[in-house]
């Protein structure tokens, strides 16, 4: 990145940037064309930029050239003391002046503890700002060719975590109720314990036949996608590698993908199955 490749964006009222506000942005699911125009207008104008591993290099690139750089991902052990670190390292950038670009994937208050960071600033005295990012959970389904909502198949869409702080299958979610009262369940962080999560599933009542999609490094040049069934999850996502970061989606909407996927039939590819919810051509009504 040189300043003699200013990157222009359009004209517009855009939010100002004053030295020592804090600007949590979501970056995305991976693809940096992904970036809003209000995180690029962020970006272009910060002192310090502080990124999460998820975070894609080439967005990073866009930075102003005398734009400082800070790694703040988790590097394993123990990352709710990580995380106050990241809070504080934050307190105190504002409080040097600088204009603090803190910049997380997907959308920084989705399963991102944009939350906790965001309320650590306000209690602190802090100024910030929130420009929202497309979530993975949604956005990465949609390169998949998943519609996470489909009015043949669900009118709710349930967002969970597969872990939770205690690194555990989340204690606190009632599986059962899960099972029963969301057609689509989108799971972040599930890969670690899906054949958990998959008995746990099964075991309130969901079929073993139902479809279910895994998205690994979605948007992103290595995205790779699994389409299963509940019953065989586990085992497909293993013979497969299936590797993290990956989103997991469960309900009849990833049946969808065979009319849908559109990046295979960019390349040439017909679709598999005009109609694979068998409810004949939808016009319009
Ligand atoms: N704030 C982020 C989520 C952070 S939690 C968002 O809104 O998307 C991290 C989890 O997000 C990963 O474990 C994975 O489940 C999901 N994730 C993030 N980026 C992803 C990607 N490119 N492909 C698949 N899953 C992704």
């Amino acid at each position: 990145m040189t300043d003699d490749d200013p990157i222009s964006l359009p004209a517009h009222d855009w939010p100002e940037f004053p030295p020592g506000l804090v600007w949590l942005v979501g970056a995305g699911p991976g693809e940096p064309g992904l970036l809003t125009l209000q995180g690029l207008h962020a970006l272009r104008a910060a002192d310090v930029i502080v990124h999460d591993a998820l975070v894609d290099g080439r967005i990073l690139e866009w930075r102003r050239a005398d734009t400082q750089l800070e790694y703040a991902g988790k590097r394993g052990g123990k990352p709710s003391a990580r995380q106050r670190d990241i809070s504080h390292r934050l307190i105190e950038l504002s409080r040097d002046g600088q204009r603090v670009l803190r910049l997380k994937g997907g959308d920084p208050f989705v399963f991102g503890r944009g939350g906790e960071e965001a309320q650590t600033l306000v209690q602190a005295g802090v100024p910030i700002r929130v420009t929202p990012g497309i979530s993975a959970g949604i956005g990465g389904l949609a390169y998949a060719g998943i519609p996470v909502t489909h009015r043949d198949v669900n009118q709710a869409v349930t967002f969970l975590t597969g872990h939770d702080q205690t690194g555990l299958t989340p204690a606190a979610l009632d599986w059962p109720a899960l099972a029963r009262g969301s057609q689509v369940l989108v799971m972040y962080m599930a890969m670690k314990h899906l054949p958990k999560i998959a008995d746990a599933l099964l075991a309130a009542g969901r079929r073993p036949d139902e479809p279910l999609a895994i998205v690994s490094n979605a948007t992103l040049p290595g995205m790779r996608v699994l389409e299963t069934t509940l019953g065989t999850a586990s085992h497909d996502a293993e013979a497969q590698s299936m590797e993290a970061p990956a989103i997991v989606c469960l309900g009849r909407v990833v049946l969808m993908r065979q009319a849908i996927d559109w990046m295979s039939q960019l390349q040439g590819n017909p679709p598999r199955n005009p109609d694979p919810l068998g409810g004949g051509a939808r016009t319009t009504g």
